[in-house]
């Protein structure tokens, strides 16, 4: 594929209490992106931080006019960061990554020279993951292992939201309108021509993980449900299994009393394990499906993913529309 020789690039950093970063990646970034492009702008999006970080991006983004940033009005998290980002990224080529420096900008040129190639979406994968503990790899193993055997899409197991997408993609993503948005599942569903780049993952150059354990599940638990019902179909299999074992217990019971093997006296014991074992069952699922139910009611409601409290810079200049919506047959 034919790619244009004057091409723009947008830069998408969501970026919550990332004051001591934010100076050192935008450095960093306009370095690399002049060598490669004159038309480029590199968006921060402040989602609702505390220490002083949009007044950081203010002051860079009246140095340089390539820097902009946009203050979201709290802290919405950082998939609901990445849309905004997302849906006001202008250029023909679109990269996403953190503000911490774990994503390295000098990869930028390859990830470019791939989207030349033909690529229209570059995935970067993390080789090693310096900051994760123990715990944390076991439940991120856990939770790709379950993703990809219950979901309707592949998600490829380490791979941080650090990717290039050509501008078709950012409109297919920008046309997917659930609330919920998991661009790890999302990226692989809209398909286009997709490539995997390994990247060595440094530490954090300043600051400490926002991510916590907690925030975490909750991505993980958004993935599951947003991309597969299994958590819908477990108790028809569970439910019918146990009724199976449950029946045959049943029979070797009434055939065990008949034969006079056992007297009629029931074990106490049993009859209560299987009403432990049943209840616990029962509200499992009962959970389970108001995981799913609390997510419709979110979608429902339709309520807009961010606010946008203010913006600073100078965004690259309106792009005309790659025509994405006219073959999706809409009006
Ligand atoms: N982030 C965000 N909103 C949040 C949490 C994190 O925008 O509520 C941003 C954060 O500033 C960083 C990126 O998301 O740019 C990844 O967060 P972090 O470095 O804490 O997690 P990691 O993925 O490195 O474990
Ligand atoms: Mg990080």
């Amino acid at each position: 594929m034919q790619r244009p020789a004057k091409f723009s690039i947008s830069v998408v950093i969501p970026a919550y209490n990332e004051a001591d970063c934010v100076a050192k990646v935008s450095h960093e970034l306009t370095r690399i992106l002049s060598t490669l492009t004159p038309d480029f702008e590199i968006l921060f999006i402040d989602d609702g931080s505390k220490d002083g970080t949009f007044a950081r991006v203010t002051e860079l983004a009246a140095k340089d006019s390539r820097i902009n940033g946009i203050c979201l009005s709290r802290n919405v998290g950082h998939m609901a960061a990445l849309a905004c980002g997302l849906d006001s990224a202008r250029g023909d080529v679109v990269i996403c990554m953190d503000a911490d420096m774990q994503h390295p900008p000098e990869l930028i040129p390859a990830m470019v020279a791939a989207w030349r190639d033909g690529y229209d979406v570059v995935n970067m994968l993390r080789r090693n993951t310096a900051e994760t503990n123990a715990k944390g790899d076991l439940l991120s193993r856990l939770f790709y292992w379950t993703y990809n055997r219950t979901s309707d899409v592949q998600i490829i197991p380490h791979s941080p939201d650090f990717r290039l997408l050509d501008r078709r993609c950012v409109d297919a993503l920008k046309s997917m309108t659930e609330r919920l948005k998991f661009y790890r599942g999302m990226v692989p569903y809209i398909g286009f021509r997709q490539t995997l780049m390994e990247f060595d993952c440094p530490p954090r150059f300043a600051g400490k993980r926002s991510y916590t354990i907690r925030k975490s599940l909750k991505l993980a638990s958004d993935g599951i449900v947003s991309f597969s019902d299994v958590g819908l179909k477990l108790p028809l299999i569970v439910g019918g299994f146990i009724s199976f074992l449950a029946a045959i217990y049943i029979i070797v019971s009434i055939v065990l009393v008949l034969l006079k093997i056992t007297p009629l006296a029931p074990g106490w014991v049993s009859l209560l394990s299987f009403n432990v074992l049943s209840l616990g069952l029962n509200l499992t699922f009962i959970g389970v499906f108001g995981l799913y139910i609390g997510k419709i009611f979110n979608e429902v409601k339709r309520r807009p993913l961010y606010f946008v409290q203010t913006a600073v810079g100078k965004p690259l200049p309106r792009r005309a529309d790659t025509g994405l919506l006219e073959h999706r047959g809409e009006e």
